[in-house]
């Protein structure tokens, strides 16, 4: 569905005023709810996410053009549940023109399923300054009280403020401002989905305005990827610990080509015996199996048998590890990107 070339076949949307120069932003949007239309302003679940083309989004919203010179760019228009590794490394390398060019900010729109994911991956493999906004919505633009012209609004201030600038990719939300790295969907539904429940926001929105609670700084022992020149990303796949688990699921997802597993452990990254001694077959024959944990929240110092993920849940674990494998396969090295070790 996804050309491999996505920006060379989409039209760029030019939003300015003339009157004053205004910072410029570039806006890929990848659809999501922010871009959802339902039949009925009352339907606010029963709606198809990813209809409504960025221009008409920026349309919406002609504040927008009091803040910034915006371009949008239509990368995608679907549901974040289809974001392939191709769009990935399409926004991560298309981010890195923008922000060494004139843009003083990106941000992506996207929808808030797996926002986490890709913010997470922006933030691993861009290495300026400039602020990278990750933005979405709960309720579609066609809703009574829609949350995406506000949460764009706030994104494309948030893109052009200077208090922005080194805090790696946030995720902006529901007046919330969180760090890429550690912010998560917390909640199905709610508009107060998105939280770091150990590390808290770094700022909030308050009367137009980017309140930030700390100076900038980024998450501890961060890594960073040049994908300039990788073309594809390793499998990854990520894999549920349960009573009763059956340690034959391993084997078929290294059979049907995954290069690395993370494992949705219990509690600090645990997981049955029988399952336990699989990984360690497994990662004695070139597989590294990183140890999560399904609590959604702590840290995951559990490494007997696997690798110990650290801070990372096993969604933002297995965009660490496709990376990590780009790299190296050696299990040290790879506990080392996770703060961990081996
Ligand atoms: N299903 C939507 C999506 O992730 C949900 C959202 O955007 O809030 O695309």
């Amino acid at each position: 569905m996804f050309k491999k070339s996505i920006l060379s076949l989409t039209l760029v949307f030019s939003f300015s005023t003339f009157a004053l120069e205004k910072p410029e932003v570039m806006i890929f949007a990848t659809g999501g709810t922010i871009a959802g239309s339902a039949q009925k302003a009352t339907d606010i679940t029963g709606y198809s996410a990813g209809e409504i083309a960025v221009s008409t989004l920026i349309e919406a919203v002609p504040e927008i053009a009091d803040v910034a010179d915006v371009k949008g760019i239509q990368v995608a228009n679907t549901s974040s549940s289809n974001i392939s590794n191709e769009i990935l490394l399409e926004l991560g390398r298309e981010a890195k023109v923008a922000l060494n060019g004139e843009a003083k900010g990106v941000i992506v729109t996207h929808g808030t399923d797996t926002a986490e994911e890709t913010a997470f991956f922006l933030d691993l493999v861009n290495q300026t300054d400039k602020p990278i906004v990750v933005v979405g919505a709960m309720r579609p633009a066609t809703a009574i009280s829609a949350d995406g012209p506000m949460n764009l609004l706030n994104a494309v201030t948030l893109a052009t403020s200077d208090e922005a600038k080194g805090r790696g990719t946030m995720i902006m939300l529901n007046d919330f401002i969180g760090s890429a790295y550690y912010t998560s969907k917390t909640n199905s539904t709610s508009l107060d989905t998105f939280k770091a429940y150990d590390q808290g926001f770094l700022g909030t929105f308050a009367g137009g305005v980017p309140k930030f609670y700390f100076d900038a700084a980024q998450a501890t022992g961060k890594p960073s990827f040049d994908i300039s020149k990788i073309e594809t990303l390793p499998q990854v796949d990520i894999i549920y610990s349960y009573l009763g688990m059956q340690a034959d699921q391993l084997d078929a997802l290294v059979a049907s080509g995954s290069k690395g597993i993370v494992v949705a452990g219990s509690g600090n990254g645990s997981t049955p015996q029988a399952v336990r001694d699989r990984i360690a077959e497994l990662q004695k024959k070139g597989i590294p199996v990183v140890l999560s944990s399904r609590t959604g929240t702590g840290y995951v110092t559990s490494k007997e048998h696997g690798i110990a993920s650290g801070t990372l849940n096993p969604q933002k674990a297995r965009i660490m590890l496709m990376l990590g494998l780009t790299k190296t396969q050696d299990l040290d090295e790879l506990a080392a990107l996770f703060g961990t070790d081996v």
